[in-house]
C-alpha cells in the first residue's frame, strides 16, 4: 500500500506540511496519493542513521550482502501487479515497458549479487616484502578496494525502475557495502515508495543495519541540494539533465569536503552514415531510425539526436523517407507536463534558429502531453557556427547535419560536446577509409555502435554507459554493468600488517 510518507531507516515519516501528488500524463489527471516532502529534520535523520550503519554494512560478509540484493530483487517482483499499474499510472508508458525495464532492475540487482559472493572485485594486488634488498628493505603492501560511505542516489524522470530507487546506482552503492539514500524522482513516488518498501523489508529480513537505506520524497530542489551538502555524503549517483547534473556538482565541489557526483546526463548521440549506406539500404535505414527516434517517446539518454552525412542526392532523398516515417508513427504521452513542456520549448529554440529546416513533423491530433515527433535539417557550417544547435531535445526529436564533405563532417564531430555514444553506419566497402571518422568519434563519445541504433544499453561487464563531459562528470567510470561499483569505492594499502590483522582476504596469500 502506498501511504505517501519518507522511509527514515525501517521507520515511516512525514513530519512536514509540503504534499504533492503524481500525474497520469495519459488521463492528463493527478494520482490519488499524496505524497509528504522530506523535512531538514528527516534529511539529518536519514543522513544520521546512514552514517551510523556505514561500518557495520561495509563489515557484512560479501554474501550476507549478496543475499539482501537478492532478497530485494523478490521482494519487487512479490509487488506484482501493483508495481506494474503504479508505474505506468506515473509514466504512461506502458505494461511490456514497465514489465521489461522490472526484469532489468531486478536483473542488476542479481548481477551485483553475483559479484560479490566472492573478494574478487576488490581487485586484491600484493606486494611482498623483500627484506634483504639493497639498499633498502622492501615492505609488505597489500591493497584492496574499499567503500566510501554513504551515497546520495537521484534517480532519473524515464527509468523510474532501472536508474531509480533499486536501480543500477542502489544496487552498486550497496554491494560496494555503501549506504544509501535515495531522492526520490517527484513524478514517480509512488513507484519509489514501493520499491522503497521493498528494499527495507529485504534489510529487516537479511538483518542489515537500520538505515542502510532511506526514501526521501521532494517535489522541489533543495531537498536535493540538502542531501549533497551534507558532511555524512561521500558520494552522489545522479542521472538526470546537464543543468540539474552540474549543480549537484557544483554543490559537492564547493563543500568544505569536496566529494564526487557521478551524475550521468543528457546527450545527442551522434550517428554517421555513409553514402554506401544511404546508396545500399537508406529506405531500411529510415525505417530503423524512425522508431529509434520515437521509442519511448524519445525518453532516452541515448536517443539518436543527431545523424550526419555527406549531402547529395541519397541523402536528400533520405531525410524526406525519415521525416514522413517519423511523422506517421503515432503520436505518444511524454512521462510528465514538465518533460513535455520542455521538449516543445527546447524544439521550438532550435526552429526559431534561421538555419534550420523542419522537415516533417507529425501532424495528426495530439492529446495533452503527447509529444509531437519531429525531424529537422541543417547544413554542416551552420550547424558548426551555432552552438545552441547542439543542444538537446528531450524527446522525440532528431536533427541531420547535411555536411559538404568527409572534413566538414569529422569537423562537425570533432566540435561535438561529450556524448554517452556515437554511431557508424557503413558497408563492408568502407572499412578501409573509417579510421579517421572513428578516431575522432572515440575521442567524443564513451561507446561506438556499429551498425545499430544507441537505443537499449545492454547491461553486461563489457558496457560503457558513461563519456566525456557533459554526458557524465567522469568519463572515467560506467554507470551501466558491474564495473558500475568501481563509483563507490577507493583502494586502500596495508603495510607491513601482521598477518592476524589483516582482513581475511589479503591474508591468504
Ligand atoms: P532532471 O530534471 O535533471 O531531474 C533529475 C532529478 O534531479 C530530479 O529528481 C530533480 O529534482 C533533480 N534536480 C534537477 N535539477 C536540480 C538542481 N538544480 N538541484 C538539485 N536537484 C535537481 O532530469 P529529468 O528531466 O528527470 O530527466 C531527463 C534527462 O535525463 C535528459 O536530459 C536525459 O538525457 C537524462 N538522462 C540521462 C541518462 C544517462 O544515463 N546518462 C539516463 C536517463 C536520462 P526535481 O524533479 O525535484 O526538480
Amino acid at each position: 500500500m502506498i501511504t505517501g510518507k519518507n522511509y527514515i531507516g525501517y521507520q515511516q515519516s512525514a513530519k512536514g506540511n509540503t504534499t504533492y501528488r503524481t500525474i497520469n500524463p495519459k488521463l492528463n489527471a493527478e494520482n490519488t496519493p499524496t505524497y509528504w516532502e522530506a523535512t531538514s529534520e528527516e534529511i539529518e535523520e536519514a543522513m544520521q542513521l546512514a552514517a551510523k550503519a556505514f561500518i557495520p554494512f561495509k563489515q557484512t560478509p560479501g554474501p550476507k550482502r549478496a543475499a539482501f540484493l537478492n532478497t530485494i530483487a523478490d521482494e519487487i517482483m512479490a509487488l506484482d501487479d501493483l508495481l506494474v499499474e503504479t508505474y505506468m499510472s506515473e509514466t504512461g508508458l506502458p505494461e511490456g515497458r514497465a514489465k521489461g525495464e522490472r526484469g532489468r532492475t531486478v536483473g542488476q540487482l542479481r548481477m551485483f549479487a553475483e559479484l560479490i559472493q566472492t573478494e574478487d572485485w576488490r581487485v586484491i594486488t600484493i606486494d611482498e616484502a623483500i627484506p634483504d634488498r639493497t639498499p633498502m628493505a622492501k615492505p609488505d603492501i597489500r591493497q584492496m578496494l574499499i567503500p566510501l560511505g554513504p551515497v546520495v542516489v537521484f534517480g532519473a524522470s524515464n527509468f523510474p525502475l532501472a536508474y531509480a530507487t533499486a536501480g543500477g546506482d542502489t544496487a552498486s552503492a550497496l554491494a560496494a557495502g555503501c549506504p544509501v539514500v535515495v531522492k526520490s524522482h517527484p513524478m514517480h513516488a509512488g513507484t519509489g515508495e514501493l520499491v522503497a518498501s521493498a528494499i527495507v523489508k529485504a534489510a529487516k529480513d537479511t538483518g542489515m543495519p537500520q538505515g542502510v537505506f532511506s526514501n526521501l520524497n521532494s517535489s522541489g530542489i533543495e531537498v536535493g541540494q540538502q542531501l549533497v551538502a551534507h558532511a555524512a555524503t561521500k558520494a552522489v549517483g545522479f542521472t538526470g539533465s546537464i543543468r540539474g547534473g552540474r549543480a549537484l556538482f557544483d554543490i559537492a565541489g564547493q563543500r568544505k569536503e569536496p566529494i564526487p557526483v557521478f551524475a550521468e546526463m543528457g546527450s545527442i548521440n551522434p550517428v554517421i552514415i555513409t553514402e554506401n549506406a544511404l546508396q545500399e539500404r537508406g529506405d531500411e535505414i529510415a525505417s530503423t531510425y524512425a522508431n529509434s527516434i520515437t521509442l519511448g517517446t524519445g525518453q532516452f539518454c541515448t536517443n539518436p539526436g543527431l545523424i550526419l552525412a555527406v549531402d547529395g542526392t541519397n541523402l536528400t532523398h533520405f531525410i524526406s523517407d525519415l521525416g514522413a516515417k517519423t511523422a506517421a508513427l503515432d503520436a505518444q504521452p511524454m512521462l510528465h507536463p514538465n518533460i513535455h513542456a520542455a521538449y516543445n520549448r527546447n524544439g521550438a529554440a532550435i526552429l526559431n534558429e534561421a538555419e534550420t529546416t523542419l522537415v516533417a513533423e507529425y501532424n495528426g491530433a495530439l492529446q495533452p502531453n503527447y509529444a509531437q515527433a519531429k525531424l529537422v535539417s541543417v547544413a554542416g557550417a551552420a550547424f558548426l557556427n551555432n552552438p545552441s544547435l547542439h543542444q538537446e531535445v528531450f524527446g522525440p526529436f532528431s536533427m541531420v547535419v547535411r555536411c559538404k564533405d568527409e572534413q566538414e563532417l569529422l569537423k562537425v564531430i570533432a566540435n561535438l560536446e561529450g556524448q554517452l555514444t556515437g554511431t557508424i553506419i557503413a558497408e563492408n566497402s568502407d572499412f578501409e577509409s573509417l579510421e579517421p571518422l572513428i578516431t575522432v568519434l572515440q575521442d567524443r563519445v564513451g561507446r561506438i555502435i556499429f551498425n545499430g541504433v544507441p537505443t537499449g544499453v545492454e547491461v553486461c561487464a563489457a558496457m560503457t554507459h558513461g563519456g566525456p563531459y557533459p554526458a557524465s562528470t567522469d568519463s572515467r567510470f560506467t554507470a551501466v554493468g558491474v564495473q558500475a561499483i568501481k563509483r563507490w569505492v577507493r583502494p586502500f594499502s596495508f603495510q607491513d600488517f601482521p598477518k592476524a590483522l589483516l582482513p581475511d582476504v589479503l591474508k591468504n596469500h
